[in-house]
């Protein structure tokens, strides 16, 4: 099987070229294209609603269905007293949407710097709202499995999301969302809402645990932002100083960089 990497309208896709035995005639079958983020626009949470998503009974026995039917299969054991940090892979380390010859020209700039360093403290999960093979493909192409400074823990799909409803101004949206709950279920041991952190650029993907979420800066545009995108050293820079809190949910992710920033100048005083 030869795969190559094309561009199919506006996204960059993995093709697969198969010849089929019963032709002569090849057959390209494409996988794994994610839902365009960006025809769903991130709409904000104002969270209007008397009852939150996360705490409507509904999604909560939607959430337990999901823990126990999704098998999250381990790349890694859990370590104890290690953190857990959950990475969405689009926008988030990859621009998906770029033409390129080569995968690794889309990755976001000192990726593997930032999970060797945040390895450390952190057990590390990607959660890609595609498929299985589409997660398995891009993260063994950009180098991230059997990378001799870290390890990944877990692969996870879009099966273990479940699909919400918000009501914001009488307007229903309707949306697939990540919650943390399928993992908390199946290592309690390990993780729970205390210790886990989640970075994607879609906010709507943590409506069910709002306080573990960080809204990270989309990376697009690769070829001309890579030069210029540092995203991934300062949010090092946060995981590292937050790594030995005892409850990383009473945190306000949203104040991230001021977070460093003022850590920076207690470190210059002292
Ligand atoms: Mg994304």
């Amino acid at each position: 099987m030869l795969l190559t990497w094309v561009r199919t309208g506006v996204s960059t896709t993995p093709l697969f070229l198969y010849s089929n035995r019963s032709s002569t005639v090849e057959e390209e079958i494409f996988v794994g294209q994610e839902d365009d983020p960006e025809l769903l626009d991130d709409f904000d949470f104002e969270q209007n609603e008397d009852t939150p998503i996360k705490d409507k009974d509904v999604y909560k026995q939607k959430l337990k269905r999901r823990a126990s039917q999704y098998k999250i299969k381990l790349l890694n054991p859990c370590r104890k007293g290690k953190k857990l940090l959950v990475l969405d892979i689009d926008y988030t380390l990859f621009d998906h949407k770029s033409p390129a010859e080569n995968p690794k020209e889309l990755m976001r700039p000192y990726l593997h710097q930032f999970l060797a360093a945040s390895y450390s403290k952190y057990d590390i999960i990607i959660w890609s709202a595609t498929s299985m093979k589409w997660v398995e493909l891009k993260m063994e192409q950009l180098g991230v499995l059997g990378n001799p400074d870290y390890k990944i823990t877990a692969l996870m799909d879009h099966l273990a999301m479940i699909t919400v409803q918000s009501e914001n101004q009488s307007r229903k949206k309707t949306f697939d969302c990540k919650p943390l709950g399928v993992i908390w279920a199946q290592f309690p041991e390990y993780y729970n809402e205390k210790n886990t952190i989640m970075f994607d650029d879609l906010r709507r993907n943590f409506v069910m645990n709002p306080q573990n979420g960080l809204v990270i800066k989309p990376f697009r545009k690769a070829h001309s932002n890579r030069d210029n995108d540092h995203e991934l050293v300062k949010l090092t820079h946060y995981l590292l100083s937050i790594g030995d809190y005892e409850d990383l949910s009473r945190l306000d992710h949203g104040k991230w960089e001021s977070f460093i920033d003022d850590s920076a100048k207690r470190r210059k005083r002292s």
